[in-house]
């Protein structure tokens, strides 16, 4: 039986285990699909060993991505481009190809809620890898403009210098501050939500947006769709149909089958 995991610290909550044995489950495969919870200076060693025992491919969460990125042999061009993989694939041969599927997760999420990003205006709040992760996707549907906005504004300009080169749309950094102006869709792809915080952005440009998306999630809105909504905005999305995409493009590089989101993404939100 082909073997996975998702690596990860903390990794108890996960849910890559259940969607990808629905996955399995529902496009009539059989895996082994479970969580491990390793310290920063195992994860090599780990790999390589559960390579060797017939491991197949792993998802990679926080703190890992960017090890994971180190350790592979090869990397897809968005793996490049987030500077951070999720995915990797292990072949039998001993090479380790890495990949980011983030970004399709959070593109594919957008389209099955018919939010339009051609031609539109987006504002990304946060600047780390998630944020990476969906320039390239994003940048593909060619919107009218991108502007990345962070806390620490020097991450949003190293996001801009790194990536400006590869897509042929204005791309542009500032800090939270200064964002001002009117987004068609915006994209909170920082942490803070997690933690019940709100960045600090004037309420002016929340409120000019057709669509707030949320890469967090959890058993109710989060405080930045909850900000939004009473700021106007029409449509909220959380971040949960992101995360099942994702796991769903791992499962079509690993198993070449591309399975369906829709009922499992329904089951995971009653199970909240
Ligand atoms: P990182 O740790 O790489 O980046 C965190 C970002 O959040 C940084 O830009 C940081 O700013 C910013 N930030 C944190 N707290 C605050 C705050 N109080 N106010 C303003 N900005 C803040 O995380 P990732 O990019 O990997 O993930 C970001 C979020 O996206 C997380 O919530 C994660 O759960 C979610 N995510 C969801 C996925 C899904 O499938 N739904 C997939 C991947 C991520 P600074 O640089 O200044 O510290």
């Amino acid at each position: 039986m082909d073997k996975y995991l998702v690596i990860g610290n903390p990794i108890e909550h996960s849910k890559s285990p259940f969607i990808h044995q629905q996955f399995a489950q529902a496009s009539n495969q059989v895996i082994s699909y479970g969580k491990k919870k390793l310290e920063l200076e195992e994860f090599a060693s780990f790999i390589k060993m559960f390579q060797r025992d017939g491991g197949k491919g792993c998802n990679i969460t926080v703190p890992f991505k960017e090890v994971a990125f180190k350790l592979a042999d090869e990397l897809s061009d968005r793996a490049k481009a987030a500077g951070a993989v999720n995915t990797l694939i292990l072949n039998e041969d001993g090479s380790i190809i890495g990949d980011n599927t983030d970004g399709q997760g959070l593109v594919g999420d957008l389209q099955n809620h018919q939010v339009e990003i051609t031609n539109q205006r987006i504002l990304i709040i946060g600047a780390g890898g998630a944020a990476r992760g969906c320039i390239l996707p994003l940048a593909k549907l060619k919107p009218k403009e991108i502007v990345i906005c962070n806390r620490t504004v020097e991450k949003a300009q190293q996001i801009v210098t790194d990536l400006d080169s590869h897509i042929d749309i204005p791309l542009s950094s500032c800090a939270l501050s200064d964002v001002s102006g009117t987004f068609d869709v915006i994209i909170n792809s920082t942490s803070a939500s997690l933690s019940n915080h709100l960045p600090a952005i004037c309420s002016e440009v929340i409120g000019s947006a057709k669509c707030c998306y949320d890469m967090a999630y959890g058993d109710s809105e989060t405080c930045f769709m909850i900000w939004a909504k009473d700021l106007g905005v029409k449509q909220t999305i959380d971040g949960l149909g992101m995360l099942v995409g994702q796991a769903a493009e791992s499962f079509r590089l690993w198993r070449n089958v591309t399975p369906a989101t829709e009922d499992i993404l329904q089951t995971i939100r009653s199970q909240l």
